[in-house]
């Protein structure tokens, strides 16, 4: 195994790194060995207090932050940006280390969040209100501010790119920051602390608490000086952080939460290439994804070539230490290999025919084959839960008109993907799917520029985009009374 040294252990505020006031830490695990590669200070309640204090005071009218120029907090963003690229190599280690994800993933996620703060560097000082003719003898005008102190709670799944997607448009805007990492992966969100400090932010802007969610992430979320709480993880969660937020104040909520994404593939496709597209959409981040296409829905004219050629990808599927050259590692921890090994049994239980994987892999980490399950039915408990691990359910149907209403029979509608070479029918299906995101011909294409967020139980608001950047502003109408018009 690769060693990597890890750097930063504490709690990150007000740029200091300090104890957890409990004295409390909490081990974070290697996924690949079971091994604990560090304890880390545990924030709750009493560090949350005194995290949010510092934010609030980074985020007073006259703060250091408060009158830098909008420029200006444009190019500390560049400055971080340029710093993550510099120490990309070293992050992702540590982050396959404490993650999984195969190291040369892991890169590539420290050079997209490196782009996404770049874009809304960029936004900072563009951000612009208008001049309103409005009714009566006045002059109006909306001008755009800062939400206030933000609370960003983390999932572990792409740990940096969901930081970045937060702390980069609430950077932007102008607010400050209580970021909660993940349990399980605290660790290169503490090392981009470090590069936080290094770009120059004042202290407060950004702090960093790592802990559990019913601790130190329920305390952010009851907390009265938190103005907006922007969180990713699962569904369940997300409608407790919901009443959460209403509990004491009315914190402004984004929620990016779970999918059961439908990808329909057409009679008319390439059966090679969408079987490919099919395969990513599936089984990329080894199926840890919020938007991961599992529901792959084949036309009956190319159905079986197409359960062939899924099933031949998914065995060639590199399975093995991160560190490696692989496409995929272990499960994040062992609730979810438990919970996906589950839904595996449950499949092969249901009647589905398991054409490829269906079982762990190795005796040590949290390894799963890449299983295929094939002749699934809409009412398969695989088809219809979220699994979050490398299955891919293919069932089969035959016209346009059932298809669509199959893909929307689901609470959730985060995503979802067509292939075929008929332009008409592509983008019938993208105008009345009901997802956030429809890719035609490709899959899980994200950028900074595009929005990026759920229909129904998926989500509430939009990251990326100029959508992002909305949700950590306030609109402020100003209305200015002229003096009467004489007598003309
Ligand atoms: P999770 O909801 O348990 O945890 C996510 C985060 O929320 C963690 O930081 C956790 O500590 C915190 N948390 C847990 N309980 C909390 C509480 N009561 N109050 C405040 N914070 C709390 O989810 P998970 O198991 O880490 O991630 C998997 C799920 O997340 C999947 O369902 C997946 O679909 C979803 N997800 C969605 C997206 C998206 O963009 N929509 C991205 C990644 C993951």
């Amino acid at each position: 195994m690769v060693k990597v040294e890890v750097k930063y252990t504490k709690l990150f505020i007000n740029n200091e790194w300090v104890d957890a006031v409990s004295k409390k830490t909490f081990p974070t695990i290697n996924p690949h060995d079971e091994t604990v590669i560090a304890e880390v200070a545990e924030g709750d309640k009493a560090d949350v207090d005194i995290a949010v204090a510092a934010a609030k005071k980074a985020f007073h009218r006259y703060s250091p932050w408060r009158i830098l120029d909008a420029s200006g907090r444009g190019l500390l963003m560049l400055k971080l940006a340029d710093l993550i690229e510099s120490q990309a190599k070293y992050l992702a280690e540590l982050e396959t280390l404490d993650c999984g994800k195969p190291v040369k993933t892991a890169e590539e996620e420290f050079y997209y969040s490196a782009t996404v703060l770049r874009y809304y560097a960029g936004k900072a000082d563009k951000i612009l209100g208008n001049t309103i003719p409005a009714d009566g003898e006045v002059m109006s005008m909306t001008i755009k501010e800062p939400v206030g102190v933000c609370a960003q709670i983390i999932p572990w799944n792409y740990p940096i790119p969901m930081m970045s997607w937060k702390i980069a448009p609430a950077l932007a805007a102008g607010c400050t920051i209580i970021v909660k990492p993940a349990e399980q992966t605290p660790l290169t969100a503490l090392a981009v602390a470090a590069l936080i400090k290094e770009a120059g932010f004042p202290p407060g802007v950004v702090n960093i608490i790592p802990g559990y969610g019913p601790t130190a992430g329920a305390a952010l979320t009851h907390h009265p000086d938190v103005d907006k709480v922007a969180f990713t993880g699962s569904t369940e969660v997300g409608k407790i952080i919901l009443g959460a937020a209403s509990a004491v104040n009315l914190k402004r909520v984004t929620l990016e939460l779970g999918g059961k994404s439908p990808l329909v593939v057409f009679n008319d496709a390439d059966v090679e290439k969408a079987a490919q597209i099919a395969h990513g959409a599936a089984f990329a981040n080894g199926g840890q994804c919020c938007c991961a296409g599992t529901r792959t829905y084949v036309q009956s004219g190319i159905y079986d070539q197409f359960v062939a050629k899924a099933a031949e990808i998914a065995a060639k599927r590199s399975v093995g230490n991160p560190f490696d050259d692989v496409e995929q590692g272990p499960q994040i921890d062992q609730d979810m290999y438990s919970k996906v090994l589950g839904y595996i049994e449950a499949g092969k239980a249901g009647g589905a025919k398991c054409v490829v994987g269906g079982d762990k892999l190795g005796d040590k980490g949290y390894y799963i084959k890449p299983t295929v399950f094939a002749d699934v039915k809409d009412d398969m408990k695989i088809a219809k839960e979220e699994i979050f691990g490398p299955v891919q359910s293919i069932l089969k149907f035959e016209t346009f008109e059932e298809i669509v209403d199959r893909a929307n029979d689901t609470n959730y509608g985060l995503g979802a993907g067509v292939i075929t070479n008929d332009i008409t029918l592509a983008m019938s299906f993208a105008k009345y799917v009901r997802a956030g995101s429809v890719w035609i011909n490709i899959y899980d294409h994200v950028t900074s520029q595009t929005p990026f967020g759920g229909f129904k139980d998926s989500g509430i608001g939009r990251e990326l985009g100029e959508d992002g950047i909305n949700q950590y502003l306030e609109t402020k109408t100003i209305t200015l009374a002229l003096p009467k018009v004489p007598q003309f």
